[in-house]
């Protein structure tokens, strides 16, 4: 008798979160498609889903918890490794303090709800400030922004992109990246609708991307240059009288238009080296449009302005009546909501002991990961636990960061692979692969262009 069966499963690998089926005959997998009746994803997949299998058949995928001995790896059993953990955890905090372990959670643990929602009741009873993520090489300044000005790092507008008139996208390549703090499966065909239905897409980048490439307009910014480009456009707003009145509670709006009254397209010009005359048009394009949104992605985050640039893409929507209002950014209303069931963040709170930089919601930039581990003196960090990351490949200056984990006392890592990070650990925890546990969309439910909810 046939045991062949269909699942049904949300991709977990990037924030599209799109539907599959997934055909198995016993262990087997025997095909994984594109879910046609996902109402959400409409079928749509692409290559990264189809390799699922790979990650699940890879006979290298860590099956036991791994002891490195030297340059050996020897497999042992679950209570041997979780006592030798927290013994050598135990230790080093009694004789350092705890904040002298770290943690660092890379960007998988959002897409896994087991993570979110349990990993805590481990990382949070260490009780270190040394905790660092995928966030600050990513998308920190979106929640900085949102916590600034909403109340709530997570209250994170997001382009109602099925509905819109017109989209002005900077520093976003969405497809390339399948959509970022936008979780939009087949983004593609959702911006091309904007154009068939007689609206304009109009992409901000110094490279001609791929989003670019299906653009009405590609204007071409100066590298790291965007807040020129955005000060610009807002200014112009102001000065040409094209904002419109919004019923949200607005504080302090005159303030800001008085603070940037010097910021001229002309003057603003100069240094993004978009010609004024294309800034002023833009600002009156996207005022004309009925319903517009403005969207600035990871090239305008990773940069010396990115909080900067947040806020400005935050105001173009609000002074131009687009925010909180369909075509325009909306907050989703998810069946988990973190924003409810999450505090709202604090800012500046604590600083890293070498470099100063402060904190947000809890974690220290990861750019000063390394020097932690490696500058001696009171609080200098001796063990390092990390989960679903590998910082040596994604975050700054890997080298160095190589360099300080070969001299830490004691390193755990939650991963199923030896990869360019965990090779370091004393102690390898590998979990269940993707297709062997069920899953929630716990953070991309709150970040989707439509209020969706699925269980797998
Ligand atoms: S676009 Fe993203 S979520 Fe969709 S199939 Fe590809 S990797 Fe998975």
């Amino acid at each position: 008798m046939s045991d062949i069966s269909v699942h049904h499963r949300a991709c977990h690998l990037c924030e599209a979160i799109c539907g599959l089926t997934i055909q198995t005959e016993g262990e087997r997998i025997l095909s994984i498609k594109g879910d046609p009746l996902d109402s959400f994803s409409r079928g749509h997949i692409c290559p990264k889903a189809v390799a699922l299998q790979d990650i699940q058949n890879d006979p290298d995928r860590l099956r036991h918890p791994m002891r490195r001995c030297g340059d050996e790896w020897q497999a042992i059993g679950w209570d041997e490794a979780y006592e030798l953990v927290a013994e050598r955890l135990a230790e080093i905090r009694e004789r350092h303090g705890a904040n002298t372990v770290a943690i660092y959670q890379g960007n998988p643990s959002v897409h896994n709800y087991g993570l979110m929602t349990h990993s805590n009741y481990f990382l949070g009873l260490l009780k270190t400030r040394n905790r660092f993520s995928a966030t600050s090489v990513d998308q920190l300044p979106h929640h900085l922004t949102s916590h600034l000005m909403y109340g709530h790092g997570l209250l994170l507008p997001v382009p109602d992109i099925d509905h819109t008139d017109f989209m002005l996208i900077l520093g976003g390549n969405p497809l390339a990246s399948n959509g970022s703090i936008m979780t939009v499966p087949d983004v593609e065909k959702r911006l091309k609708a904007i154009r068939a239905r007689g609206g304009k897409l109009v992409v901000v980048d110094p490279r001609r991307s791929e989003t670019a490439a299906i653009a009405d307009q590609h204007l071409f910014v100066r590298p790291g240059q965007d807040a020129a480009l955005l000060f610009g456009l807002l200014n112009t707003l102001f000065e040409e009288g094209l904002t419109r009145a919004s019923e949200l509670p607005l504080d302090d709006i005159e303030e800001v238009r008085t603070a940037i009254a010097a910021f001229s397209a002309e003057a603003m010009s100069a240094r993004c080296g978009v010609p004024a005359e294309q800034i002023r048009q833009l600002a009156r394009d996207f005022a004309a449009a009925d319903k517009a949104v403005c969207y600035g992605r990871m090239g305008v985050s990773t940069q010396a302005f990115g909080t900067l640039c947040q806020w400005l893409v935050q105001l173009i929507n609000l002074v131009t009546g687009n925010l909180d209002r369909v075509g325009g950014a909306l907050c989703t209303e998810p069946a988990v909501d973190l924003v409810e069931t999450t505090s709202g963040g604090h800012f500046a709170a604590w600083h890293s002991r070498v470099s100063q930089l402060p904190e947000y919601g809890g974690e220290l930039p990861v750019a000063a990961l390394a020097e932690e581990m490696l500058e001696p003196g009171e609080g200098q960090v001796r063990a390092l636990i990390t989960v679903a990351g590998n910082p040596v490949l994604s975050t700054p200056n890997g080298r160095k960061l190589e360099q300080a984990l070969d001299g830490l006392e004691f390193m755990l890592s939650v991963d199923f692979y030896i990869n360019e990070t965990t090779r370091y650990a004393d102690v390898i925890l590998p979990p269940t692969a993707p297709l062997e546990h069920d899953h929630y969309d716990a953070t991309f439910n709150l970040l989707a262009v439509r209020n969706v909810t699925r269980f797998n």
